[in-house]
Formats: C-alpha cells, structure tokens, sequence
C-alpha cells in the first residue's frame, strides 16, 4: 500500500457510479453507500438517470388507481339513481 499524502491514510480508491472517475473515498463512506460519486454533480446526474423511470411508472399507477376509483364512484351513483327508480 502507498499514500500519496498523509490525509489520505484511510481512504479507499472508488469509482464513481456517474462518470467512472477513480476517487477515493473513506471506507466507511464506500461501505454505508451503494454508489459512490465524485461530486454533487454527478450524484444528482446519476439519481436523474436512473429513477425518474420508476418516479413515472409509480405515477401512472397512481393516475390509474385514481381513474378506478372514479369510475368505482360513478358506478355507484349509477346504481344508486337506478334504485330511486324502481
Ligand atoms: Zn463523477
């Protein structure tokens, strides 16, 4: 093992999860996260690449459970006036 500088003692090289820099990280850093990054910048990128997929699927789920429930409803009242007419 070599050290470049004495801060960096106990630090562990990484590779950023974005753009594939060699960083280095505390080991305890690499250990508590998944994906390490080399900046903000990355981390941001990284985070708005891969879940806005899911963000939009768990949307249309969503939209789609609303759509149900409103027709559940209208279905309902549907129901309801055919009652008051028999
Ligand atoms: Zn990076």
């Amino acid at each position: 093992m070599e050290y470049s500088k004495k801060g960096e003692r106990c630090k562990m090289k990484a590779i950023c999860a974005y753009c594939g820099k060699v960083i280095s990280k505390r080991p305890a850093v690499i250990k508590k996260q998944k994906h390490v990054f080399c900046n903000r910048v990355c981390s941001g990128k990284y985070v708005g690449t891969h879940s806005p997929k899911q963000h939009r699927s768990s949307y249309i789920h969503l939209n789609k459970l609303f759509k149900l429930a409103e027709l559940y409803k209208l279905r309902q009242e549907y129901l309801q006036q055919n009652d008051k007419m028999t």
